[in-house]
């Protein structure tokens, strides 16, 4: 079993520095692909409304046996919830599906600009921080003058941006301003889906110089530079590869020029335009 190192977020929070993603694990499958990962030594699942999944990720929780108090279980808000009251009652409906309560750290999935109730949405999860609804609050895919924004409004800065990160595209300012505020940043897609990335000559060459697989120096990357990566997997052997990333150091040289892969983002998931109901 991989033991998965932590930080602590500015809330006092205990982080892991790795999770597991569980978009498209439903079913039975999910359930049992969430529980091999939670028995390798995953303590961090990413979920959401909109995943359909929160049954499977709280079944999974309570079928692995572990200790409640030891896993960090993530949902997110969809933008069809935003608004104050709407929030609310969101939390409650992912309670009830997730059959857990508490949800570890609640997130707003996306900004949604033109909706316009980002804020509303913000300042409802405060409160449900403050009824022990949410231990962390933060958000995903928000940019520096939402982020700015939220502190500004109501003094409570997320403590997380989920975010799209990936050598392709490695969010250098975004992550600066992180850092400037106290926000712990997690990689979404951080295997870039697979897509092409894995088979990237720079990713090959820097994988076998560390005896290790093209994922593993990837994730690694997102780990030396201070984010915590969200892999999936449904396979459970892939899931310890992609966990074993804590016995070995990426070179300066080599964390430049997996960062010189940089071209954009995968989809146009621009947090400006796109938005998720
Ligand atoms: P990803 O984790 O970058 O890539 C997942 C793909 O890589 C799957 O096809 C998986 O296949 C494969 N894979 C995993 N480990 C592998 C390995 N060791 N070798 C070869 N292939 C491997 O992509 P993602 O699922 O888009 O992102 C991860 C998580 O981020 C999601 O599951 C979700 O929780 C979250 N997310 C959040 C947002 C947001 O807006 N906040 C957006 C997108 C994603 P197998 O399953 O067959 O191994």
């Amino acid at each position: 079993m991989t033991n998965i190192p932590t930080v602590t977020l500015a809330d006092g929070v205990a982080f892991p520095e790795l999770g597991l993603g569980t978009y498209k694990l439903r079913g039975d499958d999910g359930v049992a692909a969430i529980v091999a990962a939670l028995e390798s030594g995953y303590r961090l699942l990413d979920s959401a409304v909109n995943y359909e999944n929160e049954g499977e990720v709280g079944e999974a929780v309570r079928r692995s046996g572990i200790d409640r108090d030891e896993i960090l279980v993530t949902t997110k808000i969809p933008g069809r919830d935003h608004g104050y009251d709407e929030t609310l009652a969101s939390a409650s409906r992912s309670l009830e599906a997730l059959g857990l309560d508490r949800i570890d750290l609640y997130l707003i999935h996306w900004p949604n600009p033109s909706v316009g109730k980002w804020l509303d949405t913000w300042r409802a999860m405060i409160e449900l921080q403050r009824r022990g609804v949410a231990r962390s609050i933060g958000v995903s895919n928000f940019t520096e003058p939402m982020l700015r924004r939220l502190a500004e409004a109501t003094g409570v800065v997320p403590v997380v941006n989920q975010v799209e990160l990936h050598p392709y595209y490695p969010q250098d300012e975004l992550r600066a301003v992180h850092a400037e505020l106290g926000i712990r940043t997690e990689s979404w897609s951080p295997l870039a889906r697979r897509s092409e990335l894995l088979a990237e000559p720079v990713v090959a060459d820097i994988a076998a110089a560390h005896g290790v697989t093209p994922t593993r120096a990837v994730l690694r990357w997102h780990v030396q530079l201070g984010s915590t990566p969200i892999p999936k997997s449904a396979d459970p052997d892939r899931q310890r590869e992609n966990a074993d990333v804590f016995g070995f150091a990426l070179t300066d040289d080599e964390m430049a020029a997996l960062s010189g892969l940089r071209r954009g983002r995968l989809w146009g998931g621009d947090p400006d335009t796109h938005e998720e109901m």
